[in-house]
């Protein structure tokens, strides 16, 4: 019997995703971002599933010392660089290539031996105010890492957009203004996009894009949806009834008993709630698919599960699959109602939910 809940991933939409996103930056190689897990999916799955990608895109050294031990021979960038010098001698030994940020990253670079130069992405502080050196540093650092012989040639150049998700930001232009103006005369590859840049600000593409929601069929932009960028969900969460009860006009259901029935009707009980992962603050009348309808929550989400009003008329069995989110009922719309993001629901699943490719 399949384990519930459970996040069913589908490998042939990660795979469309990926054709889809090479086809939305046909000049670029892709990046695919796979930190936090694979956003919820499961790391080695994901990279399992994307073996044409480019390269990974990682936040943790942890996260790429997974990817080689299950094999991956891909190219591997941590978005984040290192935080110990102890981690430049994981770098060369595992061919990994890091961002730098911050001079402390620069001083570890300066001071340490090793046995072969790590390739570097220096990131500019283009007006997100993050992380990275902002134009009036970046000479100096860029200089400084061109004379380090830790450091392999040329350097590779990024920045971070903060607003492209809003297709009407001017901040994104702005953004791209000051890193090419930066960069106009120099050698290595460039990196400014992630998923909204990519599917928004075409210009903004460059040699590589970073892309992790799209990839994952999720659209990064409010109000749209990943299928309307030709994108596939590759998540179904999955879930069943473990009770279905009439209830009466009236009744309360669950803790606080603040929700009370307007007419008789029948409650199912789904066995998912916060431990899970599924957020405590879903409000009334955030979806559930159950049986080929939405059906809406009813009281609050407890521990282990959460109440949803199948209607008087209703034929639910116990046993029945209760679908959270997935290709019948997007995760941004459930994202929506919850008042979070899609990037939030997908990365917060528990170890209790079992991460199934198919
Ligand atoms: C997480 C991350 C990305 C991917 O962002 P999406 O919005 O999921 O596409 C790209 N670049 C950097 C530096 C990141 O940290």
């Amino acid at each position: 019997m399949k384990p519930f809940p459970r996040a069913e991933i589908s490998r042939s939409a990660l795979q469309h995703n990926m054709k889809r996103l090479c086809e939305i930056a046909p000049s670029s190689q892709v990046m695919a971002v796979v930190k936090a897990n694979g956003y919820g999916h499961g790391l080695l799955n994901v990279a399992s599933c994307l073996d044409t990608a480019d390269g990974f895109g990682l936040a943790r050294l942890e996260e790429a010392l997974i990817l080689r031990s299950g094999g991956v021979k891909a190219k591997l960038l941590l978005l984040e660089g290192v935080f110990r010098t102890e981690d430049l001698y994981k770098l060369v030994e595992h061919d990994i290539e890091t961002v730098v940020h911050h001079s402390s990253q620069l001083d570890m670079l300066e001071k340490v031996t090793l046995s072969s130069p790590v390739q570097v992405w220096l990131k500019i502080d283009s007006g997100m105010h993050r992380l990275g050196f902002t134009p009036e540093e970046f000479h100096l650092m860029y200089e400084r890492l061109m004379q380090c012989d830790n450091v392999a040639k040329p350097v590779h150049l990024m920045t971070h957009f903060a607003c492209a998700d809003e297709p009407n930001n001017p901040m994104t232009s702005a953004q791209f203004e000051v890193f090419s103006g930066l960069t106009r005369d120099l050698p290595g590859h460039r990196t400014l996009a992630n998923s909204a840049g990519t599917l928004y600000w075409k210009e903004t593409q460059a040699d590589w894009v970073r892309a992790g929601i799209a990839l994952y069929g999720v659209s990064p932009v409010i109000g749209d949806l990943g299928r309307d960028h030709g994108l596939l969900p590759a998540m179904d969460l999955v879930s069943r009834l473990i009770a279905v009860r009439r209830h009466k006009a009236g009744e309360p259901v669950g803790y606080g008993s603040h929700w009370l029935a307007k007419q008789d009707t029948q409650l199912g009980i789904v066995a998912i709630g916060y431990g899970d992962g599924y957020p405590r603050n879903a409000p009334e009348g955030t979806p559930v698919w159950i049986n080929g309808r939405l059906v809406p929550i009813v009281g609050r989400v407890s521990m282990d599960m959460l109440s949803v009003d199948l209607g008087i008329d209703a034929s639910d069995q116990v046993g029945d699959e209760a679908v959270l989110w997935g290709s019948e009922l997007p995760v941004e719309v459930v994202a929506e109602h919850i008042g979070t993001i899609a990037y939030e629901l997908v990365t917060k699943l528990t170890p209790r939910v079992a991460v199934c490719l198919d």
